[in-house]
Order: structure tokens, then sequence, then C-alpha cells
């Protein structure tokens, strides 16, 4: 039997009385001990000198046999000696004292079975959060081709709020800190989607040559600290400005980088990276075609409208919420990005008349 088994049957009353019961008659088994046809049965077997301090001479079914000595082997006779106690337990002559002990017993596993919740509660809090929130995976650089370890949030995450454009704040955790894969080989970073998928191989050969020439390698981490993570932005940027020359993606990338500040609380660098967003999404609504990683042209245009009002630079917040407004599907295509844009003006209205 467990402890914890054995904790379980001590908190049902009807085995606490049967406890009592085997007390109060001197603990003389009445079956087989090896054989538990009850509760009582396993307990009698369990604490034998608890319940039985009377009967000694009883030979104990747990013990093996004593092997007898044979004529040539036996000792000299010695004289008599007192014998030594046969075991720690104390000598239990009362009902009361065997209930004591008993009871001493039960809180001693309580205390243990505590004790190692504790611990284990200990253990999990002095986990890091990248130890707690992510995982190390293994992928294959696009660039270079070597596998590489990257590092993943885990997919279930603790919301506590999300902001008008979209940054999503967790409980304990700012996973905006691993957005980028980076190659631990050839240096290579950009977002999960960018890094898994096909990269043309006039690009490819174009980077290789970027690279072996310019060592942008950053050492892997498992976990980032806010500079880290920004770091790796910057790369992702600097690899798409040499590459696809995205701005959508690049104003992807800003703004993802702008919610990383905003967890870790920089507001100076999330103002930067939220000012170069808004004035790449403008460029991309302009000149690229949409949606760029999954976000619509009229998402891309409600978040320039979102992050104007979040800079407090409300006359541009409103031009891109006219825009987002005077949209005449939107309200049925998307009603709640027009529902959002709504709140937001009206929330423009509500500042500037004050
Ligand atoms: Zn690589």
């Amino acid at each position: 039997m467990t402890k914890a088994e054995f904790l379980q049957l001590l908190r049902d009353p009807d085995i606490c009385k049967e406890i009592f019961e085997i007390v109060k008659k001197g603990g003389k088994p009445t079956v087989e001990p090896t054989k538990f046809t009850s509760i009582g049965g396993k307990l009698k077997h369990m604490y034998p000198n608890a319940v039985a301090p009377q009967q000694q001479s009883t030979p104990q079914p747990s013990q093996p046999p004593t092997p007898k000595p044979t004529q040539s082997q036996q000792p000299p006779p010695q004289p008599s000696q007192p014998k030594p106690a046969q075991s720690a337990q104390p000598n239990l002559s009362s009902i009361a004292d065997k209930l004591k002990f008993l009871r001493g017993h039960i809180n001693k596993i309580e205390d243990e079975k505590i004790a190692a919740e504790e611990a284990a509660k200990a253990a999990e809090a002095a986990r890091s959060p990248a130890e707690k929130f992510t995982v190390v995976l293994q992928k294959r650089c696009p660039i270079c081709e070597k596998n590489s370890r990257v590092i993943k949030p885990k997919a279930r995450l603790n919301v506590e709020k999300r902001d008008l454009d979209y940054c999503v704040h967790y409980k304990d955790f700012n996973p905006y800190l691993y957005t980028i894969f980076a190659c631990e080989h050839c240096g290579f970073a950009a977002e999960e989607k960018k890094f898994s998928g096909v990269i043309p191989n006039k690009t490819k050969e174009s980077l290789r040559e970027f690279l072996k020439q310019n060592d942008m390698k950053l050492p892997f981490v498992e976990e980032r600290t806010s500079e880290d993570g920004l770091s790796f932005f910057e790369l992702a940027i600097l690899f798409s400005e040499l590459t696809d020359q995205s701005k959508g993606r690049q104003a992807i990338l800003n703004l993802n980088a702008a919610w990383l500040c905003r967890c870790e609380g920089l507001p100076d660098r999330e103002r930067e990276f939220m000012e170069q967003a808004a004035e790449d999404f403008a460029v991309a609504l302009d000149n690229e075609r949409w949606p760029i990683n999954g976000i619509s042209d009229d998402m891309a245009t409600y978040l320039c409208a979102a992050i104007y009002f979040l800079l407090k630079d409300y006359d541009s917040a409103t031009k891109w919420l006219g825009r987002t407004m005077n949209n005449a599907t939107l309200r049925t295509t998307a009603p709640k990005l027009f529902e959002q844009a709504r709140d937001i003006w009206q929330e423009i209205k509500r500042i500037t008349k004050a």
C-alpha cells in the first residue's frame, strides 16, 4: 500500500472507527495477515506492534524463518543477556498510547506529502519564463540549409488583454521576444512563416554571398533579453530589405518590435518602431499586393489609424480612420474592424473637444 492510499483510507470515518475497534480489542488478527479481506486486516498487518503489544511470543509472518544451527555449528552456551529491543517503536501499553502512535504516524505521512508538494511548487517557480513558455525546435535554414535550433513560444498562453493595434499581453511572458527565428550557423533571421517558407534560388545565392562577407550571426540563447529580441527584429528587417524589399512585411516586423518594447516597458524604442511601422504600411498600401502575412489591406489601413491614435497623432489617425470608414463594404465584410474604427473615431472626438 502506498502512502497516498493509506492516507485515503484514514480519511474515511468508517475506517477510523474500524481502527479504533481493532485497537480496543487488542488488535489480535482474525484473518491471515497476508490475505487481506478487509481494510482492518491490512492495517493490522501494517501495525502489528501498535495493535498487539502483548503478542510478542506470536511468530511474525513477515519475518523469514531463522535456520536452525547444526550440531557442529552450534555455539557454546552463553550466559543469558537482556535481549535488545525488537524495534524502535514505543511500548504501547494503553489504548491512548496506541491511538497517539497511529496519529503521529499519520501526521508524519501528511507532513512528508506537504513537503513534497511544496518542493514541487518551488521547483516550478524557479523555472525561467523561457523554460516554462518556449520550446526549442530544429528547423532547416532556408539559406545555408543546415539544421538549426530555433525557439518558439508554446501555443497555450494566458491572454491578459489586447490593445487597439492588436498587441496581445500575456500573463508572465512576452512572446514577441521569440517572434524571429534565427539560424545559428549563417545568421539568417526572419519570422517563422518566412523562415519556414520557400525562398527563390537567386535570393538565396545573393544572401549567402552577403553572409559570407558580413558576419551577422547572433549567438543562440534559449532565454532572450529585450535587446536580444530587438536585435533579431533588426536583422529580420535588414534581410527583408536585402531580399523581398516588402514594405508590408517590414511594417509588420516593425509593429511586432513595437509590441515587444511595449511589453518590456521601453516607450522610446516603442515609439520609433511604431512610427516606422505606420510609414511602411502607408507605402505598402499604395504599392504592394495584399494580403501580406495574413493581413488584409483593410486591416493595414485600420492599423495605421490605430498606431497614430496610440502615438496621440490624432490628425493622422483621423485621416486613416476616414479611409477605413469610407470603405462602403467594410461594414459587411469586416464589421468588427468597422466597429473598432468607429470607437477610435468617437474617442478622438471626445478627446479633441475636451
Ligand atoms: Zn543558416
